[in-house]
């Protein structure tokens, strides 16, 4: 699975020159990840990351060169929470290393399980809101999770345990960026990944092979490897 490598490349070297902090992962220091999702009141929040009309991203890619997700490890580029004094545009991206994990079809299965995750992960005081449709995502933080510690390492951790309970994953790359100008580029790169994703889904459908004709022609003509994989397909059937 390569055809997100041109995007997780272009996403590494971007957040190169940004990046403040890095961890590795430690599964034993993660923060509290209740049974489901909560309601933080209004009240009761400290900030909203990607809230106030600022821009947010969200996207996840995967690829088997895992030499470009080397290791499990948090980025943050930016603020940290504790840092944070009020709303602030936001971006977390997940890159994943796996296993070959076989045929198309296979590996569209297991990008949906590994996808499961961006939307069943509840960090206690952090309420994550995910708009699948524009890529982005909402996080209400707590005042009370502020002063009890939570940072974007904790939750990190927390996020690379659950992405490691999928045998396919074999290393996760959290990426969190809070108040910089590249979140409005990420946002359209998710948009790219989105399309990436639906193309894929259309090509395992079983749709006509008349690219002239294909209203997916765009994606195609950009990522590579995306017509052969349609194309082969087309052959094996
Ligand atoms: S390979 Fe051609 S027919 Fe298949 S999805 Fe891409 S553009 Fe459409």
């Amino acid at each position: 699975m390569e055809l997100f490598n041109t995007i997780i490349k272009d996403t590494n070297e971007k957040i190169a020159g940004i990046t403040t902090k890095t961890w590795d992962y430690d599964a034993t220091d993660c923060w509290k990840n209740l049974e489901r999702s909560e309601l933080i009141m209004q009240s009761d929040q400290a900030f909203e990351l990607g809230g106030s009309g600022n821009p947010s991203a969200n996207f996840t890619c995967v690829t088997t060169t895992t030499d470009l997700v080397p290791k499990d490890e948090i980025i943050l580029c930016g603020k940290d929470l504790n840092e944070l004094r009020g709303d602030v545009s936001f971006a977390r991206v997940v890159l994943l290393g796996v296993k070959d994990i076989g045929d198309e079809d296979a590996a569209h299965t297991a990008i949906q399980q590994m996808d499961f995750v961006r939307y069943h992960v509840y960090p206690d005081g952090y309420m994550v809101r995910v708009s699948a449709e524009s890529n982005q995502e909402r996080v209400r933080v707590a005042r009370e999770a502020v002063s009890k510690g939570i940072s974007f390492k904790k939750i990190g951790n927390t996020y690379v345990k659950a992405y490691k309970e999928n045998e396919n994953v074999l290393s996760v790359r959290i990426i969190f960026l809070t108040d910089q100008e590249l979140i409005r580029e990420l946002n359209k790169t998710a948009n790219k990944v989105s399309d990436i994703t639906n193309a894929l889904s259309h090509i395992l459908d079983g749709i006509d092979t008349d690219c002239a004709h294909c209203a997916l022609k765009p994606v195609c003509d950009e990522v590579e490897g995306m017509k052969e994989m349609h194309l082969g397909k087309k052959k094996k059937k």
